[in-house]
């Protein structure tokens, strides 16, 4: 088999046993399945389509019937097992690793796991897929998917919705462009109303990768066939069309076996005079063609598929490693792992503290601004009323005229002034403590400990156990600054009495009121409002001293207290305890968060197939290159002087165009004339295939430069020979030059190839027809020879051989001698 056709279909192995379908997994992980090129079975209900998809396995194998038998797409993919007395056998995604020899009980498993998952899910049908693989010596490799019927009316009590459904889920999987469709028909209905033709046009408009299947031809009505839609003249299809015999539900009923449906088939088509003459019938054709397709199909892909494997390995790599490996196991492991990531949370932390904004500056503000601006708000203004004093001092002093200073009045009011200073103190620490807590929550959401988003358990504890810390660091801070403010309200002497009536601190500093006057400013009055101003300016003076010394000695406290014990212990409790943590609490900490347990999981499963498949696929890449490399020293040993670049690409030399062997028919058809865009130079006009080679036997000899070998080695061979090649039937004789269309004239004047000569000199200009055959050398523009000397015998636009010389520089295998030799042969 195909090296690459084999490499793909192990690479659907792996995806099929890694339960990676065409569906994919619902789009947050890369489906392999869908990239790889398989054939799907759509049609409506019972027309035939499990049956056709029997009949090309040669098994028994799938439920059938009338009604909605297939309720789940089932995606297929058989392998030829290389040993040829290997047993066959089958085995399920689901049931990875369990090899089913019995394929009445594969169906039987169909069946079952049909069954439990649409009651699991509650419908009818569902297009969750069962996968399959069946390996034996005697099967043709191939990826196909057997559907559920389309229909235009529900039956049997199913629901309205489930048309839509069923519509849906075959267009999601035939709208991929790696998919060859299988539009199956019955003979026995109207084409014009199958919905199978109707989806396919829909996702496949040119027709390119659909192929229409009739089936029942042997249940139309009598005296009616169906020869016209097979030649392709009623309802026309791109690929055209294949007519099968199945085995109708007597047949099943009664056991009919496979060999014998195909015998009756056979039979069928051979009695019928309807049929003569037709190639396209057969459960045979139709599994050739298919392999053919997907051959084709699959050649084309695969560097979409390495492509889409490496990228998808990148990817999946990524993300497996930023999420971390997986978790610790053993007790000390664990707690490791924990301080580990209380020491980084409390790193980042602290840094954010350090850091400035949203960290450190916030504080500072609360110190700079909102501090002094809170204090400055305080009702002293109250207090300092002449009025308020006069009563205050007369009722704690008493009416008398004092000698000293009424101490006891002074007192009290600076005690009341003083008690205002507590509230915005206080705040501050609430503040601040806010602030801390915030900055808390910002470090737990940030990427620095990303780590963490793996076990939100922890996270919360740290988180939590850091709240705790800051709320005890906030009481000792409160304390603290409670104390400050008590001390400047009660801390007041004899000494100090005198002092301030001075105007004066202790330290000799002058004092300044609240609103900035000096305090020993002489106020106006009558004698006695004299005097309460005076004591009124003394006590305001002396309430500023105190603001003054609180706004910066407060905030030391706080950042003592609490913004460093912070900064330094802020999870040091909690790293304690965990070091004392036995394994199952532990354990608890360390719980990874479900969705990424189970994200991590399948990443780790996808990317393991996604590994094997590379593997696969680079071995194929490698086994090309070496293919080219042997070629190309072959080519050297035999024309030293041959540049490189002048290669025969493997399987060219001599080509019988099997599929192994060449490039050409494997993506294309053999029937060149299909290609209707390539044209040639004829005569001074473009000319389709279809016009120089229908209804001719031709013979069609490509020269690479118009040179010495082409002149006096290739075309005098043709012409010398040209009555023998008539002789064999060739009615025309083409040379091919890649030039323009001038150069070549020129050349085959020189020759004299003009009107009326045995050998039509036609002209390739932009290549493509060299191009199409496989056979360029060089891009357009390149020096020297531009396409590999060959020969071909064309019979009715069909490329039936094609030699090619291992150098451009010889004219052997593509002598008009060498292709008498093949025509002799084919006789
Ligand atoms: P699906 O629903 O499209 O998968 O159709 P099935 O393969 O289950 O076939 C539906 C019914 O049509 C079964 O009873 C088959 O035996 C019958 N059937 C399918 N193909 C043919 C055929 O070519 N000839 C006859 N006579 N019956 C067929
Ligand atoms: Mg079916």
């Amino acid at each position: 088999m195909d090296s690459v056709l084999k490499a793909v279909n192990r690479v659907s192995q792996i995806a099929a046993l890694a339960g990676d379908t065409q569906v994919g997994d619902g789009g947050s992980l890369p489906s392999l399945a869908r990239q790889l090129p398989k054939i799907v079975v759509v049609g409506g209900q019972s027309s035939g389509k499990s049956s056709v998809l029997e009949a090309v396995v040669g098994r028994d194998f799938l439920p059938r019937g009338t009604g909605i038998v297939t309720r789940r797409p089932l995606e297929l993919q058989l392998e030829t097992a290389a040993d040829p007395n290997a047993r066959e056998y089958g085995e399920f995604g689901h049931l990875a690793g369990q090899k089913i020899y019995d394929f009445e009980e594969i169906r039987k498993e169909i069946e079952a796991e049909t069954m439990r998952h649409t009651q699991k899910r509650g419908t009818i049908v569902s297009p969750v897929p069962i996968t399959l693989r069946i390996v034996s010596p005697l099967l043709p490799a191939l990826s196909m998917v057997d559907m559920p019927g389309l229909t235009k009316v529900p039956i049997d009590g199913q629901p309205k919705s489930i048309v839509q459904e069923l519509e849906n889920m075959a267009r999601d999987y035939v709208k991929h462009e790696n998919v060859i469709i299988l539009a199956v028909t019955p003979a026995n209905a109207d084409l014009a109303t199958s919905d199978a033709l109707r989806l396919a046009r829909e996702v496949d408009p040119t027709g390119e990768r659909t192929i229409g299947v009739l089936t029942k031809i042997d249940i139309m009505d009598p005296g009616t066939n169906c020869r016209d839609v097979l030649e392709g003249h009623s309802y026309v299809l791109k690929n055209g069309w294949i007519g099968v015999v199945n085995r109708g539900q007597a047949d099943i009923n009664s056991r009919m076996s496979m060999a014998d449906a195909r015998a009756r088939e056979l039979a069928f088509f051979h009695k019928k005079a309807d049929y003569g003459g037709i190639k396209n019938i057969g459960t045979g054709f139709l599994s050739t063609e298919l392999s053919e397709r997907l051959v084709a199909s699959v050649r084309r892909q695969l560097p979409n598929i390495s492509a889409f494997v490496n990228k998808s390995v990148m990817d999946l790599q990524r993300e497996l490693e930023a999420m971390g490996g997986p978790a610790a196991t053993s007790r000390g492991e664990m707690i490791h792992l924990v301080l580990t990531l209380c020491r980084k949370f409390e790193t980042s932390f602290a840094k954010l503290i350090d850091g400035g904004k949203g960290g450190g500056e916030l504080i500072l503000t609360v110190f700079e601004k909102r501090l002094p601006d809170s204090i400055e708000k305080q009702p002293f203004k109250k207090i300092l009323d002449v009025a308020y004093v006069k009563r205050v001092i007369e009722e704690a002093d008493g009416i008398q005229p004092h000698l000293v200073a009424p101490e006891a009045g002074y007192r009290r009011l600076l005690e009341e002034a003083l008690g205002y200073l507590k509230d915005p103190t206080d705040k501050s620490v609430e503040e601040v403590f806010v602030l801390l807590r915030r900055m808390v929550d910002n470090v737990a959401n940030s990427e620095e400990v990303r780590a963490l988003k793996r076990y939100p358990t922890l996270r919360r504890e740290i988180v939590t156990a850091a709240y705790r810390a800051l709320e005890k660091f906030k009481e000792e801070t409160r304390k603290m600054v409670l104390i400050m403010v008590e001390m400047e309200r009660n801390y007041i002497t004899a000494e100090y009495f005198r002092t301030i009536q001075m105007g004066k601190m202790p330290d000799g500093k002058l004092m300044y009121t609240l609103d900035g006057r000096p305090v020993t400013e002489e106020p106006e009055g009558s004698p006695e409002e004299k005097h309460y101003k005076r004591i009124i300016n003394q006590v305001s003076g002396y309430v500023r001293e105190v603001c003054t010394q609180l706004t910066q000695t407060v905030p030391k406290a706080i950042v003592h207290c609490m913004v460093l014990q912070s900064k330094d212990k802020l999870l040091e409790e909690m790293s304690a305890s965990v070091a004392g943590d036995q394994e199952l609490a532990l354990k608890r900490l360390l719980g990874e968060d479900e969705a990424l347990m189970k994200r991590r999981e399948a990443l780790t499963h996808k990317l393991d197939m996604l590994r094997r498949a590379q593997g696969e696929l680079t071995s194929v890449d490698q086994q090309s290159e070496l293919t080219q490399r042997l070629a190309f020293s072959a080519t050297a040993q035999a024309d030293p002087s041959s540049s490189p670049f002048y290669a025969v690409p493997e399987g060219h030399q001599n080509s019988d165009l099997s599929s192994e062997a060449c490039h050409i028919g494997l993506s294309r058809r053999k029937d060149l004339t299909l290609r209707e865009d390539v044209r040639l130079m004829c005569n001074g006009e473009m000319q389709t295939l279809a016009q120089l080679l229908k209804g001719h036997k031709a013979v069609v000899f490509g020269v690479p430069d118009c040179g010495k070998v082409c002149s006096e080695q290739h075309v005098p061979g043709f012409l010398q020979r040209c009555d023998d090649l008539r002789n064999a039937g060739v009615s025309r004789v083409l040379c091919v030059a890649v030039s323009d269309a001038a150069a070549a004239d020129a050349w085959a004047d020189k020759l004299s190839l003009g009107d009326g000569s045995k050998i039509q000199v036609v002209t390739d200009p932009n290549a493509a027809f060299t191009r199409f055959l496989g056979m360029e050398l060089a891009p357009p523009g390149a020096p020297g020879p531009r396409s590999q000397r060959y020969a071909a015998v064309v019979d009715d636009g069909v490329l039936l051989k094609v030699c090619v010389d291992k150098s451009p520089g010889e004219a052997k295998a593509s002598s008009a001698d060498s292709i008498m030799q093949v025509l002799a042969a084919m006789h």
